[in-house]
């Protein structure tokens, strides 16, 4: 095997829905080059496709930059992604 096939075979694109994982979370993109927007919902960051109507989560706690936000923003962010559809 030439490890030019191995480093194929290692890399497998985390796809999930429309969007692409990446190697972590700053990264997530959507596979139809729609532009993505990174919130925070209290502790939780979540990536979401306004064009796709669609939203995944993440991880939490991952940026500090949720501690320096509060409730009202929270809410806001929440209600931006209503009736979008969550991508496990
Ligand atoms: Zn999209």
């Amino acid at each position: 095997m030439n490890p030019e096939s191995e480093t194929r075979q290692l890399w497998t694109a985390d796809i999930r829905g429309n969007f692409d994982m990446g190697t972590f979370f700053g990264e997530v993109i959507c596979v139809h080059g729609h532009p993505v927007r990174l919130f925070n919902v209290h502790r939780h960051h979540i990536v979401t496709c306004d064009m796709c109507s669609t939203y995944i989560h993440v991880g939490s706690n991952l940026m500090s930059c949720w501690r320096q936000e509060n409730s009202d923003v929270w809410e806001q962010n929440r209600r931006s992604i209503e009736g979008y559809r969550l991508i496990d």
